[in-house]
C-alpha cells in the first residue's frame, strides 16, 4: 500500500457527490491506468485556480479580476437582476437559455443557525448597484426554504422597497428546497417566465 494512494484518494473523496468507492477507482485510474491523463488534471487544475476569479459585478466565475462576459456583454437587459444563491445556478440557468438579463450571485443565504449574517454574504454589493446601475427589477431565484424566504425579505427590506426596484420571485415549479442546479431547462424556463411580484 502507499500512503500517497490514501492522500490522493482522501483528496477525490472531497469531490462533490464523490464516495469512498468512487474515490478508489479515480486514485487508481490517475495513479496507475493514465498517468498522462492524470497530468492533465493536476495542471488544469493549477491553471485555472490561478486565473478564475469571482467577477467584481455579479460575482459569479470570471478570470483575473475582469468583469464575466456576462457582464460585459452589452446585448443582456441592462436593468434586470437575477439573484442567485451560487456561481453554479448561473451556469444551470444560462444553459436553459431562459435569462438575457443580468445576474448576482449571493454567496448563500441567511442563516441564523449557521451564523450567516447579511455581512457574509454580496448584500451591500447588491444594493450598490441596484444603485450604480439603475436596476428596475430584481428576480429572486432562490431555493423555497426558509432560509431563502428570510433572505427575501431582507432584500425586499433593506435593498428593493428603499429604491423603489420591483422584486419577483420566480415561480414554484420547482420542488420545495430544491437546488436550480438540479433543475431541468423546461422548468427553469417556465420559474423564471411565471415569477410574481414578492
Ligand atoms: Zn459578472
Amino acid at each position: 500500500m502507499s500512503k500517497s494512494f490514501d492522500r490522493l484518494k482522501s483528496a477525490l473523496k472531497k469531490l462533490p457527490g464523490t464516495g469512498i468507492k468512487s474515490a478508489e477507482r479515480m486514485a487508481m485510474y490517475l495513479a496507475l491506468e493514465n498517468r498522462a491523463d492524470a497530468a492533465e488534471i493536476a495542471e488544469s487544475i493549477t491553471a485555472a485556480l490561478g486565473r478564475i476569479t469571482p467577477c467584481p459585478e455579479c460575482f459569479g466565475l470570471s478570470e483575473n479580476g475582469q468583469p464575466c462576459e456576462i457582464c460585459s456583454d452589452k446585448s443582456r437587459i441592462p436593468d434586470i437582476v437575477c439573484v442567485v444563491e451560487k456561481a453554479s445556478d448561473i451556469a444551470a440557468i444560462e444553459k436553459s437559455g431562459a435569462w438575457r438579463g443580468k445576474y448576482h450571485v449571493l454567496g448563500g443565504k441567511l442563516s441564523p443557525i449557521k451564523k450567516i449574517g447579511p455581512d457574509k454574504l454580496n448584500l451591500a454589493s447588491l444594493a450598490r448597484r441596484a444603485e450604480e446601475s439603475g436596476i428596475t427589477e430584481i428576480i429572486l431565484a432562490l431555493s423555497n426554504d426558509i432560509e431563502a424566504e428570510a433572505t427575501c425579505h431582507y432584500i425586499q427590506e433593506r435593498v428593493a422597497a428603499p429604491r423603489g426596484i420591483r422584486l419577483t420571485r420566480i415561480g414554484f415549479g420547482l420542488p420545495s428546497g430544491s437546488q436550480l442546479g438540479f433543475a431541468d431547462s423546461g422548468t427553469i424556463k417556465s420559474a423564471l417566465e411565471s415569477r410574481k411580484a414578492f
